[in-house]
């Protein structure tokens, strides 16, 4: 009888001894690079460089996987190098499924440079496979779309060719899984290679680069991610609803959970992995390794009863060091089987949103609780320490863009020249990694120590008499938790004589009363409130211009030293410049938020009116007129500035349009306004898009975002006199276009 997926998940996860119960059995999964040769470049692998000889001949294969030690195997992957190098890759897929009778998956990785092998064999694998009653799914490496999948493999021409093995796929009615392996020569790719999985119906899956013993890439890791904000990057795309909402398999979401909260706050592999109980690699010359980390072979299956090598002690003891010394910090995404009650929680999660907000509520009130009964740590007083004044910052910190960057920036001068004895400004985020980013693209002329420390630390805070707390930068909004914990921090340095000041915020918007009277407690209990707009509060404040401005017209910038992202910068310029293109003209898009939506449209079909609006007026742009995207915000709680640009780049695509242009990379405050300089005018939605090149004196039409009102866009333009803008509900070509022509 066969049981419902969900209960043999459970039957096998608490019964199948090893499956979920950490017992060494039989392997189920094995990774089986079928060869070691690859005539695909790629810049993060070195298996390409040398040529392999005396693989296994389908006989062996046959012969290896007939032991008894594969009786229980249900899914072999066939990987690489590349599989259809070797001529006899039908020969050795049927000497696979003839051995394997218990085999329930097969899949084959391939770059997918060779359509016309796969049109050939494709067809014979499905038949073999279906023959066989094996699930078959090919896999397909996609490390970026277009060019940069050709630089990352150094293939010339060899991403038409992977759309084409795509196709042939397709047409055989093959499952394809997109493979894309993220270093910091695409991490900033990720969002266009989603949004062709997306456009394309495709499903995918994005790892980060590691050390791979077969793929002999232990040399070349600086071509792996080379900085932190790749790793907080990263972290954000594969956590973020754009990812999560259309990643199926549940086990693959918390996989990228547990991987982000590694690459950001640190901590060993939560993740589990069939290669530590039941799994095992087979190479091309028949080694036998636990997993593709693993550096020293097992055995000879050629020579020695794969069944023996496995089970022999020094296995187990390999077993035992890998287990101890390498799996914890292993990245690899070799899958493994969850705890069900892991993945139940991760489904409810994902089915009915408020069922992590019910959690949240739980832990909040249950803080709330604590806090009536006076057992709140941030209850606790603030010592006396010896250490010089401190400013400390605190606010919404965590989630910021480089436009918040700039307020930071602008509240830290502020701060600075009022209070010119606080030399050592901390700032408390959620998020320090993400803060830490921002913080380093910041230039000061003063003395200025600036670190960066996470929020709970004010659990334990030491801070002298002198010291400052401000709610900086802001925004003081609906955000209940933090407005609670907020309000804890501000209660503890009040109640211990010290002063708190607001400096630079914003206001609302607020749904709930409670956040409002968190809000009005909060202002009543600063010494000074200064604002950045007008608002209706029941305090005295004072009001003053975005902190943006403050930073971006300081003058101290430097400018950014050569760099990673510099050359970035620099080579995407010179590449647009070769086109003949001289005219440089910025476009930066927001996708629409339900919050700012006040017309009857759906947030949807304006988004639809922008994009093709813009599309109007791209067909309009003299030759010498290059648009280029560039995003203020490339992953802000699943809604990035990409999305807008990649549709409009698919539209250009297909109308064959070559002056328009996608700038992917997201830039600190320096390296932006070194970025910004090159442009001759600019197209903005987002208001510190609008910020920047108002500080850099570009002329900058703004499309204001609060469909159906006034919104800050309008605003600001308003506050300069400047009547170049339009709210996106009469956003029209014609109008941009000529002030595009009057410049
Ligand atoms: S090192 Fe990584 S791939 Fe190997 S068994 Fe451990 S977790 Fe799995």
């Amino acid at each position: 009888m066969k049981l419902p997926k969900s209960i043999n998940y459970f039957y096998e996860y608490y019964l199948n001894p090893g499956f979920g119960n950490q017992r060494y059995i039989l392997p189920s999964h094995v990774n089986f690079p079928i060869t070691d040769n690859c005539n695909s470049k790629c810049r993060m692998c070195n298996v390409w460089k040398d040529k392999s000889e005396n693989e296994l001949t389908p006989e062996e294969i046959q012969t290896i996987y007939s032991n008894k030690l594969f009786k229980n195997t249900k899914h072999l992957g066939i990987s690489g190098g590349e599989p259809t190098l070797r001529k006899d890759l039908l020969a050795c897929v049927e000497a696979i499924l003839t051995a394997l009778p218990r085999l329930k998956s097969l899949s084959i990785t391939s770059h997918g440079f060779h359509p016309t092998k796969w049109q050939r064999q494709l067809p014979l694998i499905v038949a073999l496979c279906k023959k066989y009653n094996t699930f078959f799914k090919l896999n397909i490496s996609v490390d970026g779309i277009g060019e940069l999948h050709e630089e990352v493999r150094r293939i010339e021409g060899g991403w038409a060719k992977v759309v084409e093995t795509i196709d042939v796929a397709k047409s055989n009615n093959v499952p394809v899984q997109i493979q894309c392996t993220v270093s910091k020569h695409n991490v900033f790719g990720v969002n266009e290679v989603l949004h062709f999985a997306k456009s394309n119906n495709l499903e995918y899956i994005f790892r980060r680069a590691t050390s791979i013993n077969r793929l002999y890439n232990h040399e070349i890791t600086n071509e792996f991610f080379n900085s932190n904000q790749d790793d907080s990057f990263f972290a954000d795309f594969v956590t973020s609803t754009s990812v999560t909402h259309t990643t199926e398999n549940p086990g693959r979401r918390l996989f990228y959970k547990d991987l982000a909260k590694r690459l950001t706050v640190g901590g060993n592999r939560k993740a589990p992995c069939h290669f530590q109980y039941n799994g095992v690699l087979i190479s091309a010359h028949g080694e036998m390794y636990h997993c593709s980390i693993d550096e020293e072979p097992l055995g000879d299956c050629r020579t020695t009863d794969p069944y023996e090598v496995y089970f022999a002690q020094n296995s187990r003891e390999q077993l035992e060091a890998l287990l101890s010394s390498t799996c914890p910090s292993c990245i690899h995404d070799q899958s493994g089987a969850w705890n069900p009650i892991l993945i139940i929680n991760e489904v409810l999660s994902q089915k009915f949103p408020f069922f992590p907000k019910i959690k949240q509520l739980s832990t909040f009130a249950f803080a709330n609780l604590k806090s009536a009964f006076g057992i709140s740590p941030r209850n606790i007083g603030i010592s006396e320490a010896k250490n010089t004044a401190q400013a400390h910052i605190i606010g919404a910190y965590g989630g910021e863009h480089v436009g918040d960057s700039a307020i930071l920036g602008g509240v830290i001068l502020r701060i600075a020249e009022r209070h010119p004895n606080l030399k050592n400004v901390v700032v408390y985020s959620k998020r320090p990694d993400r803060t830490k980013f921002w913080v380093r693209g910041l230039d000061f002329e003063s003395e200025l120590t600036i670190v960066v420390k996470p929020y709970t630390i004010l659990n334990a805070l030491e801070a002298s008499a002198k010291d400052v707390l401000f709610w900086a930068g802001g925004p003081i909004m609906e955000m209940p938790i933090d407005l609670f914990e907020h309000l804890k921090t501000i209660d503890c340095f009040v109640k211990n004589g010290l002063r708190f000041e607001i400096v630079g915020c914003g206001w609302g918007p607020f749904k709930t009363k409670y956040s409002r009277a968190k809000a009005n407690s909060i202002l009543n209990k600063a010494a000074k409130v200064e604002m950045r707009d007008k608002y209706d509060l029941p305090v005295e404040y004072q009001l003053n211009q975005d902190p943006a401005f403050d930073y971006l017209l300081s003058g101290v910038h430097k400018e950014p030293k050569i760099s990673w992202s510099r050359k970035k910068t620099d080579d995407f310029l010179d590449k647009v410049k070769t086109t003949q293109q001289d005219t440089l003209v910025l476009l930066n898009l927001r996708p629409i938020w339900d919050k700012y939506n006040k017309s009857n449209q759906s947030s949807a079909e304006l988004d639809d009116q922008v994009v093709n609006e813009v599309f109007q007026l791209i067909k309009k742009l003299p030759h010498h007129v290059a648009l280029i995207s560039v995003p203020f915000n490339t992953d802000h709680y699943g809604f990035s500035d990409m999305e807008p640009a990649l549709r409009l780049k698919d539209k250009c695509t297909a109308a064959k349009i070559k002056n328009f242009h996608v700038f992917d990379r997201e830039l600190n405050a320096r390296d932006m306004q070194y970025f910004l300089k090159s442009f001759d005018l600019g197209i903005c939605m987002r208001f510190h898009a609008c910020i920047f090149m108002k500080s850099l004196d570009i002329p900058v039409y703004g499309i204001d975002y609060t469909a159906g009102e006034i919104g800050k866009v309008g605003g600001l333009f308003k506050s300069f006199n400047d009547d170049n803008w339009s709210n996106i509900m009469d956003l029209n070509h014609k109008q941009i276009l000529k002030f595009i022509e009057r410049q």
